[in-house]
């Protein structure tokens, strides 16, 4: 690697010096990005990051103690990696606490089902036992007659998640899992079950959060794992009438989360602003290894690779780990995103750039730059740093981001995206199987490499994204 890379720093200085007038990075910026992504592949606050994490906070449920302990480690391992102006910033949040669950199918012959209640569903007050409609999408229980389903509980399955390298298949199940309980209820419902979005074969359901509609979840919402929707599905093919019986003790509660904010301030233009971003809660089945302890780790381990290199970026990189990713809230408050914005107030504007690090931990494979930048001499450069680790150049601009980004991203900031391997992601995500031994270090690592690499370039230039916005996509 140690040839092909020099010979691609010598390339990226013969572009610099071809090319016209105001060269956003330097050839010293180029080749010091290279220094920084090699170093970076040896380096082991990755992965020391994530395990003592996970180990030692275990799940880090929205607003929960663990959450919160989570939180004050967090700032402490900043510090003592380097960071400056480490602070934690509050914001109030409404809790949820699963409690204990349980499902079966009851008659002649009864069944467990393994399930796994929905994030902020209310919990049954005891037991619902009824009758279950199957519906193969959202949009088919949207077109039930109002009030056919009175007394009884909804059930979509629209099949399995389909594995892809974009994790495409997610957004349609998770739309069923926001929207199904409020559809439901719309139609009469007692409470709803679906399949889990997931793309695993195991019997393990996969939660995430459901939908607020005018300040309430209306009905208890539960994922079947995928072998219990497939027994559940088959039944009602054969042309028997299931009758499932519901429990849980789930609860909401006033409670605070927090964002954990350090920074490696800048050399020359220290109000300049690049966002790292992750989300430091998780679901509470697993560890939240993946989702996203992660991410944290990704990201503040580029920071501290960069500041390892010796020489401080002109700009400040600033990682947030952002507290209560995962749930709805019965206002958008936009819960760690939002309360970021509202803290930067007019700073906004000195927002050169944002990216967020919240698909696990296996390889990055692209890069996706803000509209306008596709074909830029940043984007060259960054293709030629990034080449030696696989990563491609996507012809596609970034626009969302991710989550915790959102609301930057609505305000105005560009975003980017590294582009992460998603093939085995939703076998995992939001399940008990979220945990560390998941995390393959090697691809941790080219992760770590990938993130330092690019933003070393973004914080050491005077690149300006917001000006290569086309004029149709500027407005905001
Ligand atoms: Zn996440
Ligand atoms: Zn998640």
């Amino acid at each position: 690697m140690r040839l092909s890379v020099r010979l691609l720093a010598a390339s990226a200085i013969a572009l610099s010096l071809a090319a016209a007038p105001a060269m956003a990075q330097d050839a010293a910026t180029i080749q010091r990005a290279g220094v920084i992504r090699d170093a970076a592949l040896n380096q082991n606050i990755a992965l020391d990051y994530v395990t003592r994490l996970t180990t030692r906070f275990g799940a880090r449920p929205a607003g929960s103690k663990a959450e919160q302990d989570a939180a004050a480690w967090a700032a402490d391992y900043m510090r003592a990696q380097g960071f400056q102006n480490v602070r934690i910033e509050q914001f109030p949040l409404v809790g949820w606490e699963r409690g204990e669950e349980s499902a079966s199918i009851v008659g002649e012959h009864p069944q467990r089902l393994v399930v796994a209640a929905l994030g902020h569903s209310p919990g049954t007050n005891g037991l619902i036992e009824a009758e279950v409609v199957r519906f193969d999408s959202l949009d088919a229980l949207n077109a039930a007659p109002a009030g056919s389903l009175a007394g009884k509980i909804a059930y979509v399955d629209a099949g399995q998640m389909v594995r892809m390298q974009d994790g495409s298949g997610y957004g349609p199940l998770s739309r069923i899992r926001s929207g199904g309980p409020a559809a439901a209820a719309a139609k009469g419902a007692v409470a709803f079950i679906m399949r889990s979005a997931g793309s695993d074969e195991h019997r393990m359901p996969h939660t995430g959060t459901t939908r607020y509609v005018d300040g309430v979840v209306p009905l208890p919402g539960f994922a079947l794992s995928a072998p219990d929707a497939d027994t559940v599905s088959r039944l009602i093919a054969m042309g028997e009438t299931v009758r499932v019986r519901l429990s849980s003790t789930a609860r909401v509660y006033e409670t605070v989360s927090q964002n954990v904010i350090g920074e490696i301030p800048g050399r020359s233009r220290p109000d300049e602003i690049i966002v790292l971003g992750s989300h430091l809660d998780s679901w509470d089945l697993g560890t939240g290894a993946i989702d996203d302890g992660a991410g944290g780790a990704i990201t503040l381990a580029a920071a501290r690779a960069i500041r390892d290199s010796g020489r401080r970026p002109a700009r400040t990189i600033r990682v947030v780990l952002y507290g209560s990713e995962e749930v709805a809230q019965p206002t958008d408050t936009g819960n760690g995103g939002g309360a970021y914005l509202r803290g930067i107030g007019a700073a906004v504007e000195k927002h050169i750039i944002a990216g967020e690090s919240d698909f696990g931990a296996d390889r990055v494979y692209a890069l996706g730059l803000p509209p306008g930048a596709q074909n830029s001499d940043f984007a060259r450069a960054a293709g030629r740093v990034l080449q030696p680790l696989g990563v491609l150049a996507s012809p596609r601009p970034e626009l969302f981001g991710g989550v915790d980004i959102g609301p930057l991203a609505g305000a105005g900031v560009p975003v980017f995206g590294l582009n992460q391997d998603g093939t085995r992601y939703f076998d995992l995500h939001h399940t008990a199987d979220d945990t560390l031994d998941k995390i393959d270090p090697e691809q941790l690592s080219q992760n770590v490499a990938a993130w330092a690499a690019l933003v070393w370039l973004i914080a050491d230039s005077d690149v300006d994204f917001r000006a290569m916005r086309p004029a149709a996509a500027g407005a905001h």
